[in-house]
């Protein structure tokens, strides 16, 4: 066995694999920015209980790139060049003989090969992939073994992996993070369908097509729903409270992981961390979720909701699958692109008027009035549930002196649709022109009629009770 000592490598959580100490001593070498700091080896063996030879496996790997192979025939493939490496070996492009097209073909490390474990563990990955066919799973084509070597053919995905996509370009813009997500638990969907779970979603795992649709593969550890706690096996990081507990794996810890996912394209860390393995399994247990709107304001509500149903600690409180998570992060993606698409028909083209993202979840909107005087509104939505949800649209007029009050009650009657309020903002009671709509009926025409109304009443108290344009 050819291993370094325990001084010169770490655990690193994010790759699930013994890795050589590098320069960085807080970064893994392999993943670099997505690792929390390597745990000490020594320390952590004894308090989890991995499969006991993939850490050996992995050192092996490393080792070994079976670089000799390139440019060499295996079965009806020419292998051309190397693609990447995992736990169980080695991914290489090739062009299959017979039909004349590129395929990736991943190897099996060929001492890997003589242990039954690794070996079964390789033939599972094909036969629970094999099943699948979906346009966001990553299509298993052939398995098969000559003189020894064993290999899979699988459709070459020509894009990055996930997370070379967040090392290279940092966290993502919330909806496309959502809607990667949501093609994601489509994949999931379709392998809990025949009953499959995966046991180890992850960044690494889901690929994207030069189109940029994810698709979901590394079915190593794919297994048919079993009932009882078998070895534990997984990425820690990755891993779902209940798993730290001796619970099976199922299909909400398939759930859980892709939140995790989700947590890491939106923020560009994990949810929680640890200075070793056992700080991170009772972080995972015990400590609340991190609440992302704190640190980036403008991830709509909806999208923290999701996240915070997907990364529930309790199993029964999580989408139960990924059909169920699927339809949650679509849901999501609707509200959101629905809000934006909204503005630009009510808005693209008319003339005085410029809008922009922001404040939070909401737009801000500047309105010229005809007679050279401008208005600032916000559209927003409301705090309520999903289906009670509200548009909410509101400007400044001024501050709401008791001098004005009577006025302002004459000019509330005239109004037909909303009305004149009085809000605290910043610390000072205001006037504000109000009006709303339910979210699920309002269409753009509405919208822009709306606006240019709050706008213009709104406009017009101020001069009426103020004579200035402050707001
Ligand atoms: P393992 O099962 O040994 O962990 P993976 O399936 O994770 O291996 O593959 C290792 C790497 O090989 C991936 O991170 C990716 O870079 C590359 N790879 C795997 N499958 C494909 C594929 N179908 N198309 C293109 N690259 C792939």
């Amino acid at each position: 066995m050819n291993i370094a000592s325990a001084a010169d490598r770490r655990f690193c959580p994010a790759c699930n694999a013994w890795i050589p100490r590098g320069p960085g001593a807080d970064r893994c070498p392999r993943c670099r920015s997505l690792t929390l700091g390597g745990f000490d080896s020594a320390a952590h063996t004894p308090t989890i209980r991995f499969s006991e030879g993939l850490p050996e496996v992995e050192t092996v790997i490393m080792d070994d790139q079976l670089t000799h192979l390139i440019g060499s025939r295996l079965d009806v493939y020419v292998l051309e060049s190397r693609l990447g490496h995992g736990a169980m070996g080695q991914v290489f492009l090739a062009s299959h003989e017979h039909l004349g097209r590129k395929c990736a073909v991943k190897v099996l490390m060929p001492k890997a090969t003589r242990d039954p474990k690794f070996l079964q563990r390789f033939l599972n990955e094909g036969r629970a992939a094999a099943s699948l066919v979906h346009p966001n799973i990553v299509t298993t084509h052939a398995i098969g073994g000559e003189s020894g070597v064993y290999f899979l053919e699988m459709e070459f995905v020509g894009g990055r992996s996930l997370q070379r996509l967040l090392q290279e370009e940092g966290r993502l813009d919330p909806l496309r993070a959502t809607a990667i997500c949501a093609r994601v638990a489509d994949g999931l969907a379709a392998a809990h369908r025949e009953g499959v779970v995966h046991r180890d979603i992850k960044l690494e795992n889901i690929l994207l097509t030069l189109q940029g649709a994810p698709k979901l593969g590394d079915f190593g550890l794919a297994k048919p729903v079993v009932g009882t706690a078998d070895e534990l096996a997984g990425t820690p990081n990755y891993m779902a409270p209940e798993l730290f507990q001796g619970e099976p794996p199922s299909f909400a810890s398939d759930v859980y992981a892709l939140g995790v996912c989700y947590f890491l394209l939106l923020t560009g860390r994990f949810p929680y961390g640890g200075a070793s393995l056992n700080e991170l399994m009772d972080a995972a247990i015990h400590a609340p979720l991190p609440n992302i709107r704190k640190e980036f304001p403008e991830i709509p509500l909806e999208m923290a909701e999701c996240l915070a149903m997907l990364l529930a600690k309790a199993p029964a409180n999580r989408p139960q699958n990924g059909i169920a998570a699927a339809q949650l992060l679509d849901a999501v993606c609707g509200q959101m692109r629905d809000l934006h698409s909204l503005m630009h028909e009510a808005f693209d083209g008319v003339p005085g008027l410029t809008w922009k993202r922001g404040p939070e979840d909401g737009y801000r909107i500047d309105v010229e009035i005809p007679d050279g005087r401008r208005q600032t509104l916000t559209l927003e939505p409301s705090d309520h549930s999903l289906s009670e949800r509200l548009i909410l649209i509101s400007s400044i007029c001024c501050d709401a002196q008791p001098a004005y009050y009577e006025q302002a009650l004459r000019l509330n009657s005239d109004i037909p649709h909303g009305g004149l309020a009085i809000r605290d903002v910043d610390g000072r009671p205001k006037f504000v022109m109000v009006d709303t709509y339910p979210r699920a009926t309002v269409d753009s025409e509405e919208i822009r009629r709306s606006i240019l109304e709050v706008a213009a009443r709104a406009d017009a108290v101020e001069k009426l009770l103020t004579g200035k344009d402050i707001h």
